[in-house]
């Protein structure tokens, strides 16, 4: 994630609302990937006052900024939309009038509109359900159908809401958005790491697998890092579950969920690219990594390796200071790192596209 100034000076982030120095309105203008200090000009209108590239623009705020404080998008004065870019993707909201839902939900939001701004920065395609009725992008969050229980037993318990993905619409159960209820799963499951964010880079996987190996020229060299995705997929979870992942897990998959199915394995490599890459951007707009030219490395992918791996074990170490669980609880193995290095040379030509 970019660091944003104000236009008093100060430091604001991706999620303000409001600049704590000058108390200015902000917003996030996505078409310029921005974040940017607002005017009120009346009639629910907005002026840009700060220099650069979007000054004197005018915009609105997103419907779901003033009607119920869950963004913090801007949605240009001329668009015909009330709604964001990344607030359109939602196809279900969760019933607001249940208590600690608006909370949830707003935390989905923010993490969603997280994983919107990555995917803008690698150029990848966002193709939501307007243009793309059958197969586009969409998100449904849901909750249990008993209120009372879905934030403390997740596992158990009829209709109960599964995270997933099915033909571009992504569920998530809002119970997920509850820190308690998603240590408790994590625990359950017997995972390190279990993120909101997580779960978008990991769900929007599949849906950027339909979208650039299924029916392309990738797809061969997919299943020979993979596997057959055509193996039965209710099968091969129900023994995942049963069984666990295989002994040798470590040395051929980035999580032992990955080893469910050849679809869980691209989902899970997937969210651990976007994981690599936008945490390494982060630490170098903070400076917390040297800016390249890093150390040479023979290519590109090798680099980024090179320097994520320096950061996660600086990250580890830092956290293990600050008494946290470690950041990156993760040992990219070779197996992984061709996994990874092969979705980098996929999403490259979206990249330089966006980046020339
Ligand atoms: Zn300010
Ligand atoms: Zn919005
Ligand atoms: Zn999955």
């Amino acid at each position: 994630m970019r660091d944003f100034y104000c236009q008093c000076g100060n430091s604001i982030f991706f999620r303000n609302t409001r600049c704590l120095v000058c108390e200015r309105t902000l917003g996030f203008a996505p078409e310029a990937m921005l974040m940017t200090a607002l005017e009120a000009i009346g009639d629910g209108r907005w002026r840009v006052p700060a220099s650069g590239s979007i000054n004197g623009r005018i915009y609105r705020l997103c419907q779901n900024y003033t009607q119920h404080n869950v963004c913090n998008w801007l949605v240009p004065d001329e668009s015909p939309h009330h709604f964001c870019p990344s607030c359109r993707l939602t196809r279900t909201i969760p019933d607001l009038d249940a208590p600690r839902h608006l909370e949830l939900w707003a935390r989905l939001e923010n993490a969603k509109r997280h994983l919107i701004f990555n995917l803008r920065q690698l150029g990848l395609p966002i193709v939501g359900r307007a243009e793309d009725p059958e197969f586009g992008l969409c998100f449904d969050f849901l909750a249990d159908a008993d209120a009372e229980t879905e934030f403390t037993e997740p596992l158990a318990g009829q209709a109960q809401v599964t995270t997933g993905h099915a033909n571009g619409a992504i569920t998530i159960n809002i119970a997920e958005a509850d820190d308690v209820a998603r240590a408790r799963m994590r625990e359950q499951m017997g995972e390190h790491y279990r993120t909101l964010i997580g779960h978008f880079r990991h769900e929007v996987g599949h849906y950027y697998w339909a979208r650039l190996i299924e029916k392309t020229e990738w797809l061969d060299e997919y299943r020979s890092l993979f596997g057959d995705e055509r193996a039965d997929y209710g099968q091969s979870l129900q023994r995942h579950y049963a069984n666990g992942a295989p002994a040798d897990w470590q040395s051929h998959f980035v999580t032992p969920y990955a080893s469910a199915h050849p679809w869980e394995d691209w989902a899970e490599s997937w969210a651990h690219y976007l994981h690599i890459r936008d945490t390494l951007d982060t630490a170098t707009e903070y400076q917390l990594v040297a800016r390249p030219p890093w150390q040479k490395q023979a290519t590109e992918f090798e680099a980024l390796m090179h320097r994520w791996t320096h950061l996660a074990i600086g990250m580890n170490a830092v956290n293990r200071s600050m008494g946290l669980a470690d950041a990156y609880p993760f040992v990219l193995n070779a197996g992984a790192r061709r996994k990874l290095e092969f979705i980098h040379r996929v999403i490259a030509p979206y990249e330089a596209r966006t980046n020339p």
